[in-house]
């Protein structure tokens, strides 16, 4: 069956990009399409970010029926660890701001509850495939679904918030027209059932490399080792697996428990040449990639958004372009700030493959530096707390 209809800004992808946009377009009474490839039970239980900045914390709390306070643990500070020993990074003391673990999907289960109570159009199982008329005044999004439909969306304004491998990204620049960066390492993660092993979180460099220990809940833990980007992640051991992180946090005890998910991560870094093209535009992991070591992807996408709603306001309701036309710009200046704190996150904790005896010391010596000066651990926790919304 095919359907045409016809919004104001037509949306593709239902992830936190996307679903923040329709929501904050909403309050300024702006009428949007979703849709998602996924199906609302698959976007649900995805297990992705966990760390929230405090403005996107404060953000997500302003949607009815948010739980992020509720769900949500603040953290107010993190460990940072080497050479045997543990640094706290005091955030409140020294940013005078905090973070949040809340897991992606529960926000998402927030956002999509949000939505649908109110009676707004969110399409699950509908994969864009083409973006037409993306040079006039009315491009239009070309979907299909699994049982062969086909649906037209018509709009003054279409966003790409379909994630890395953007369909929209394509229309606007072609795949990869950008800048791109893959490291040599990538991130062996791992869900447990154990009690948390700390009360913050532990950014912990050894001489075998970076380790993260997160926590989930009383019961479940998040935790991450450095491993080979194409490590297979079922060729390791439950035992292995503990001893890798075990010897990545020397000095520290972690609590065992049975392992139920496992995954390996590519880290890359990659912002798209061109964000916005005349009435297309694309925003979060559509548009750039951080390593997951600054936990900036989904706060990055969160305030590309706010700022693209608040230009699509002026531009659709008083037709105003002047802020869309800063628009990319202005997430630009946000977006390479947050790539230079991940990828400066990133370098200092790993252990680069082939590193030296100088790259080693050289890494201690800057670690030691961070920890030991104020200044140092500030700069850490403004980058890490987030930069204000707007
Ligand atoms: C292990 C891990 C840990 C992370 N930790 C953190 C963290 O602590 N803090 C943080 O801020 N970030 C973190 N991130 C990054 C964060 O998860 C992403 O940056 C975030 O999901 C980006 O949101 P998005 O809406 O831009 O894209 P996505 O979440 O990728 O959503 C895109 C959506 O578009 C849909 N889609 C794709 N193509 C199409 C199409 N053609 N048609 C229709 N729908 C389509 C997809 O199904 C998907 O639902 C982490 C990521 C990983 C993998």
């Amino acid at each position: 069956m095919n359907a045409a209809v016809r919004t104001q800004v037509a949306i593709v992808g239902a992830g936190p990009a996307g679903l923040v946009l329709s929501h904050l377009l909403a309050e300024a009474g702006i009428a949007s399409v979703v849709i998602d490839s996924r199906s609302r039970e698959e976007i649900e239980s995805t297990i992705r970010a966990g760390i929230l900045e405090q403005g996107t914390v404060d953000l997500l709390a302003g949607i009815p029926g948010s739980r992020v306070h509720s769900v949500g643990s603040r953290h107010d500070g993190i460990e940072l660890r080497f050479d045997g020993a543990g640094h706290r990074i005091d955030f409140t003391g020294l940013a005078g701001r905090s973070v949040w673990l809340f897991p992606q999907h529960e926000a998402l289960r927030d956002l999509i509850a949000a939505r649908v109570a109110s009676g707004q159009d969110l399409r699950f199982g509908w994969t864009a495939t083409a973006i037409e008329g993306a040079d006039g005044e009315r491009p239009r999004v070309i979907a299909t679904d699994d049982a062969g439909g086909a649906l037209a969306i018509e709009a003054d304004f279409v966003v790409g918030a379909d994630g890395s491998r953007s369909v929209v990204r394509r229309a606007i620049s072609g795949s990869h027209d950008g800048f791109f960066r893959e490291y040599p390492f990538g991130w062996f993660g791992i869900l447990c059932e154990a009690p948390p092993s700390a009360d913050e979180l532990i950014y912990s460099n050894s001489p075998d490399g970076f380790a993260l220990i997160s926590q989930r809940s009383p019961t479940v833990q998040r935790m991450y080792f450095q491993c080979d980007p194409d490590a297979d992640a079922d060729a390791m051991s439950d035992a292995q697996i503990w001893d890798a992180l075990q010897t990545r946090v020397p000095g520290h005890a972690l609590i065992e428990g049975p392992i139920f998910q496992r995954d390996v991560l590519r880290l890359r870094s990659f912002v798209a040449r061109t964000l916005r093209q005349g009435r297309l535009a694309i925003v979060g992991d559509a548009a750039h990639t951080v390593p997951p070591t600054g936990a900036k992807g989904m706060n990055l996408a969160v305030a590309d958004v706010v700022l693209l709603a608040r230009a699509l306001e002026e531009l659709l309701l008083r037709s105003d372009a002047h802020l869309i036309d800063a628009w990319a710009d202005a997430a630009l200046d946000r977006i390479w700030k947050a790539q230079h704190f991940s990828w400066w996150m990133t370098s200092m904790l790993h252990v680069a493959p082939g590193a030296t005896e100088f790259d080693r010391r050289r890494q201690l010596g800057e670690l030691r530096t961070v920890a030991s000066s104020e200044a140092g651990r500030t700069y850490l926790a403004e980058g890490y707390t987030g930069w204000p919304l707007g």
